[in-house]
């Protein structure tokens, strides 16, 4: 069956020094949960100060961007070489923050998607629709075609390396979180246009988490929905306490 993964996506918080004592305080807490795949996903500059705490823990880490090249003349990026060196097990691609604020395109997601795979690590792929989408009756459209440009050309085996994480825009940050009920019909449409661009093996097979104001309070209900494999935990992983909660859910 689908191991679910719950995973902290720090954004653009912590310094050094709070990322290595936000882990310390975190893997005592977390250290008995084997229900579950674990992951922290720092800030670029934190990742190899917490990469070594993390190593023979149960909680993996992870990467918020990187570029699909190798390496270049590309100032101010990070390839996901220089991830892999770092032992990053996964990378967010696309999550809205960088669609929104830094115009990344479907195509160059698609780019990122396949490079992470070849170096090694798990992508996890935001997909999620804007308040207005959602309630002009958008959803199906935008979702839809985020997930096929995404994934155009990428073969089952490549797929097969990918988390899907699906997560309303309007329920980031927000406080405001889709239902279960919502969460779960959304999951559902993600999966069977899985097996229809791959097989309904792959789609069961597929992983994929909901994100969007995520809390210790509301993640037994997601949790309960057939269709819903994790979190992808943006606030209210940046306390270990609160972080450990949504683990232990
Ligand atoms: C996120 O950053 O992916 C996220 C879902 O954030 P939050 O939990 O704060 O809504």
């Amino acid at each position: 069956m689908r191991r679910p993964l719950i995973a902290g996506n720090w954004k653009m918080y912590k310094t050094t020094t709070e990322a290595v004592v936000t882990v310390q305080q975190l893997l005592p807490l977390i250290k008995n949960a084997a229900h579950c795949d674990i992951a922290v996903i720092p800030p670029f500059t934190a990742l190899s100060v917490v990469a070594p705490l993390l190593r023979d823990s149960n909680c993996g880490l992870g990467a918020q961007n990187c570029h699909y090249e190798k390496e270049g003349a590309f100032t101010g990026e990070i390839s996901p070489a220089m991830l892999a060196d770092l032992g990053c097990r996964y990378v967010t691609i696309g999550h809205s923050e960088r669609r929104q604020y830094f115009k990344e395109s479907d195509e160059w997601l698609n780019k990122k998607l396949k490079a992470a795979i070849h170096y090694g690590i798990s992508p996890i792929f935001c997909i999620g629709e804007l308040l207005e989408q959602r309630e002009a009756g958008q959803f199906q459209t935008v979702v839809g075609s985020q997930v096929r440009a995404g994934l155009a050309g990428l073969t089952g085996e490549e797929f097969s390396h990918i988390i899907l994480a699906y997560e309303p825009v309007w329920a980031i940050g927000t406080g405001r979180t889709a239902t279960p009920e919502m969460a779960q019909q959304a999951h559902q449409f993600v999966r069977n246009l899985i097996s229809q661009l791959y097989s309904w093996d792959q789609a069961n097979r597929a992983i994929i988490l909901y994100g969007g104001s995520v809390k210790p309070e509301n993640i037994t209900g997601l949790m309960a929905q057939p269709d819903i494999d994790g979190a992808l935990v943006g606030g209210a992983s940046l306390d270990a306490q609160s972080f450990s909660r949504i683990v232990k859910y």
